[in-house]
């Protein structure tokens, strides 16, 4: 509802609907952080961190990393399924796996290991890479390593020699192309292995991953291919290995009915593969489980209609009652939430470097010998008042527009028609402050307010820190994090550093929905710091070097007590030198050769031998600073 929003100054940007408590305002008008696991501490104020990381040299754009906001979605998630558990009388248990691929940095993953250990926590994988990741870890001995995606040699090697060493590693056939591989692999090593089936449900759910479900997905198995999967592992006396069935319900689902009705298509296809013979005990579910990002609790793309509790209270009474029907044992659950386990924990800081107005607080003078048009539009401070503003608004279109047609055919200078434009924006000025003192704005007037909202330029990238806003328009609540004592008195969307129109934001969470820009303070003296919240999943991932903006520094913090915090891990985000290496070029040889051109201009005299050093020096500075705008 890119209109319906109303201006609400007591909670702007519906901090109470998506923040879960996780994020509140303090008397001091800073947000903070704050754990549920830490029922008596105080909340962490994120100004200090960013002011901490400044001192450090860390300066904006930075990632925050909350490693607390880890362990609270993991012991959530256990927590719930285990109550969903008890109360359906459930004689089976639940083992959820992280997908790597969801935040695959060391740090997030060896987080996710340590806090998971006692839940039997495992990881899910999808490459080479990712299962070295899992492999170098010492997980539980219970804990899952699913392997999903296109399987090598080398691959189906490693899987099943892990088996050796005590993981608990599933092959995941994703193709009948696969088996044929995975039997002969096993045959040489002697290994026999541990295996599952993905299929493709014919339940296709909604939102932006409806692609990842249904028919036209592009892994897992039809139907058809699983009876011949049967068949095929039947003859090859490999049918005891199948145990697990893997259906993934989707990603980001936000209607509850809808994993429902997947949950219940899986537990058919588990209970007749059962009937065919294979011992299946796990049923995985795969991802879905969405992430609240606008805080509407609505089955929209970017929310979902139900809660952690109700997602794990339907998956496992649908299972138990698919099970109890075909009077099977209760196998044990799989999830492999990523975005939920992970969404939360990360923030992406940024300054906003500057602003573009498309008002002015600057009064204009009338004088003697003003154009009528410029009169009339001076005039129209005479009669503007909160009842009269729709007609005020109106005329001063009407009058600007008119001023720039006389322009184009020569009828006013460019003298005229630069103090028309200067009276627009001021008088501009006067009737936006006055529509934004309003406490409820309708419909048009927002819409009219965001044609002229400001344009706050960012210090980060889209494409590197948000590719997910690009790519597919997904939103994250963003807010300032400071400065909420003050009332925003203006609407702004946000561009970023890099120098492609695309790279903007113009979708916000707001109070009671989503807005088409973003209730912002006036910019002054101080840095203006903006937050976007719930980045943790896929974004790091996905990010890319546009316009060679690269990594953003990475701080890891933990809190500690009474509202203080501990900076666990920092990494520097990417020099200017790596991201050139990263596309090819040399920066030694960049510098031998700029020298090269600075020698030349120092001995033809076009440079003094002063300037020559100075070139040199800013050259080097800039090769091994940070990407993005500094101080
Ligand atoms: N498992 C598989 C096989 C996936 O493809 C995905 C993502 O699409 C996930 C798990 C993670 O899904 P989510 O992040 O929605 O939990």
């Amino acid at each position: 509802m890119a209109n319906g929003v109303k201006s609400n100054k007591h909670d702007p940007y519906g901090l109470e609907r998506w923040g879960d408590g996780l994020i509140r305002v303090l008397d001091n008008g800073n947000l903070a952080f704050w754990s549920p696991s830490r029922p008596d501490g105080a909340p962490v104020d994120i100004m200090r961190i960013v002011n901490d990381l400044n001192d450090r040299g860390i300066t904006a754009p930075v990632l925050l990393r909350i490693t607390d906001f880890l362990d609270l979605r993991i012991r959530q998630i256990n927590d719930a399924f285990t109550a969903a558990i008890k109360d359906n009388d459930y004689q089976g248990r639940y083992q959820g796996v992280f997908p790597i691929k969801v935040n695959q940095q060391a740090q997030v993953v060896d987080r996710i290991i340590d806090y998971g250990r006692k839940y039997d926590f495992g990881l899910e994988v999808g490459s080479k890479a990712e299962l070295l990741i899992a492999l170098s870890h010492e997980l539980s001995g219970q804990a899952a390593v699913i392997c999903n995606g296109v399987k090598d040699e080398e691959f189906i090697q490693l899987a099943l020699m892990s088996q050796r060493l005590g993981f608990n590693t599933f092959l995941v056939l994703e193709s009948p192309r696969e088996l044929d591989l995975v039997l002969a692999v096993s045959k040489s090593l002697g290994i026999r292995p541990q295996l599952g089936v993905r299929i493709k449900l014919t339940h296709q759910v909604s939102g932006n991953w409806a692609a990842s479900s249904g028919d036209r997905s592009s892994f897992g198995m039809t139907i058809a291919q699983v009876m011949d999967l049967i068949e095929q592992l039947r003859a090859e006396d490999h049918l005891d290995c199948l145990v697990l069935q893997h259906s993934h319900l989707g990603s980001q689902v936000p209607n509850i009915l809808e994993i429902r009705m997947a949950a219940q298509e899986a537990c058919r296809f588990f209970v007749e593969i059962k009937g065919e013979g294979a011992p299946l005990s796990y049923l995985d579910l795969g991802g879905g489980l969405g992430v609240d990002y606008t805080g509407e609790h609505t089955a929209s793309e970017n929310s979902t209609n139900y809660t952690l509790e109700e997602y794990c209270a339907n998956i496992v009474e649908t299972v138990r009652f698919a099970m109890d029907e075909a009077e099977i044992a209760h196998p044990t659950i799989i999830t492999e939430s990523g975005r939920a386990c992970v969404a939360q924990s990360s923030v992406l800081i940024f300054n906003v470097l500057e602003a573009t107005h498309f008002d002015s607080n600057v009064p204009v003078e009338a004088a003697e010998d003003d154009h009528h048009l410029i009169e009339s539009m001076l005039s129209i401070l005479g009669y503007l008042n909160q009842q009269r503003l729709q007609e005020c608004w109106n005329d001063l279109v009407y009058y600007r527009n008119e001023v720039r047609a006389l322009f184009r055919r020569g009828q006013v200078s460019l003298r005229e028609t630069a103090k028309a434009e200067r009276i627009y924006l001021y008088v501009m000025n006067k009737i936006k402050s006055m529509v934004m003192s309003e406490d409820q704005l309708n419909d048009e007037w927002l819409e009219a307010l965001n044609q002229v909202a400001d344009i706050y330029h960012c210090n980060f990238s889209l494409f590197q820190s948000l590719p997910d806003v690009w790519a597919i328009n997904q939103i994250h609540p963003i807010a300032p994090i400071h400065r909420h004592n003050e009332v925003p008195t203006r609407r702004a969307i946000l561009s970023d550093i890099t120098c492609d129109s695309d790279g903007r934001i113009d979708r916000f969470v707001i109070c009671d929905g989503v807005s088409a820009t973003l209730p912002v303070h006036e910019l002054n003296h101080e840095d203006y710091y903006l937050g976007v919240f719930f980045v943790g999943a896929y974004q790091e991932t996905l990010g890319d070097l546009h316009n060679l903006f690269g990594d953003t520094h990475i701080a890891t913090i933990e809190f500690g007590e009474d509202g203080a915090f501990e900076l666990r891990h920092e990494q520097e985000g990417d020099t200017v030198s790596e991201v050139l290496s990263y596309v090819e070029y040399d920066p030694k040889r960049m510098l031998d050769s700029f020298k090269t051109i600075v020698e030349r201009a120092a001995t033809t005299g076009q440079i003094d031998p002063g300037d020559r050093r100075g070139m040199i020096a800013t050259f080097k500075d800039s090769i091994n600073g940070y990407t993005y705008y500094e101080h």
